[in-house]
């Protein structure tokens, strides 16, 4: 389910971010997710709240998204929650761009000055391992550890070690992992 009250990230943006997002995850473990039809109860939800409109008071100004540890009771109204501050600058990338971009009151067109961008659809791979019930990775380098402004492309190998002690590991023939894996890769030619 998306929040649709955001100019800047849009639903599309959001729904193949997703996609890629949780398919880094459902090629390496033993589950699969799909979008909620209309009507059913999505196990997942992605919202898009500032510090200053979220209702749980978890958002702050340094908080890029957060997303909540599994939850058994599938009532409950913070289950399979995760929320997305749109204060920061998202791309499909996390590469810098024209400040003007970010910042169109301060900034004009054709300034040399760049900002750096968030990769959404990398953060979002890093909240839904929250999702599944990963917590932070002491050891850097990982998608599960923080700071994560810096991302790996693809989980990596103690990520799905991790994950694969929760879930259990997919079974998949190396060649159909690979062509996942090179589709993920491709990804932001899609965009
Ligand atoms: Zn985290």
């Amino acid at each position: 389910m998306l929040d649709k009250n955001n100019e800047e990230i849009t639903e599309k943006m959001l729904n193949r971010a997703s996609k890629f997002a949780w398919k880094s995850w459902t090629i390496r473990l033993n589950f699969d997710v799909r979008q909620a039809k209309s009507g059913e109860q999505p196990d997942f939800r992605v919202l898009i709240r500032t510090p200053e409109n979220d209702e749980r008071g978890e958002m702050d100004d340094n908080t890029i998204m957060y997303h909540y540890f599994p939850i058994m009771d599938v009532d409950h109204p913070l289950r399979g929650l995760c929320v997305i501050n749109p204060n920061f600058y998202y791309t499909v990338n996390g590469e810098g761009v024209p400040m003007n971009l970010i910042d169109p009151e301060n900034y004009s067109p054709g300034t040399h000055v760049r900002g750096s961008t968030i990769d959404l659809d990398g953060v979002l791979r890093h909240e839904f391992g929250h999702g599944i019930g990963l917590s932070h990775d002491p050891e850097p380098g990982n998608t599960m550890s923080t700071p994560y402004m810096i991302l790996e492309d693809f989980l990596q190998p103690r990520d799905i070690m991790r994950g694969a002690a929760k879930y259990v590991k997919q079974n998949m023939s190396e060649s159909d992992l690979q062509r996942w894996l090179k589709w993920l890769k491709s990804r932001s030619e899609d965009y």
